[in-house]
């Protein structure tokens, strides 16, 4: 298996990588049957170790940048109940040439990823920022609907009630 696969395109016998690559070591084959050391065309974006983390075959290599993401607390239970991971992605042995191309894929551990063009991400990212907008509306309703002072847009007569002066 490991013979066949340094056939593929992705591999080169010697220094020769397009910008925005490098070469990079990965361990090909399994434990079991025996790793080979092949190198690999890597997009200089991925921060995967190709090594440790070991495929079958070359056609199996797929490139992972740097994970971020956000989690949304409970205060019932103290765990997050939702968390959003993205990362930069891609697949270069994909029948789909957007799965080859360098994308963002947001982790569903439910069910499918999400894959986003960059043009869909920014979208997306536009999206986020109205919610993360409207989430501080909510916190500020919240907060006042409390009886919270800590708001520094208070109308300052209200706060003046609130402190037992004449408005
Ligand atoms: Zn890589």
């Amino acid at each position: 298996m490991a013979q066949s696969a340094i056939a593929t395109s992705n591999v080169h016998p010697f220094p020769a990588v397009r910008p925005g690559f490098k070469l990079a070591p990965a361990a090909i084959g399994s434990p079991a049957d025996g790793l080979q050391i092949v190198y690999i065309e890597c997009p200089n974006w991925c921060t995967e170790d190709h090594v440790n983390e070991w495929q079958h075959s070359v056609d199996d290599v797929s490139h992972w940048g740097d994970s971020f993401g956000a989690g949304i607390p409970s205060f019932v239970n103290g765990d997050d109940v939702y968390e959003l991971a993205a990362r930069v992605y891609s697949d270069p042995s994909s029948q789909d040439p957007q799965m080859r191309l360098a994308h963002v894929m947001v982790e569903n551990p439910a069910g499918m990823d999400g894959h986003l063009t960059p043009d869909m991400a920014d979208e997306t990212a536009d999206d986020l920022i109205k919610l993360a907008a409207k989430l501080r509306t909510a916190a500020r309703t919240a907060r006042l609907a409390n009886g919270g002072d800590s708001d520094p847009d208070m109308d300052e007569a209200l706060r003046r009630v609130r402190e037992g002066q004449s408005a």
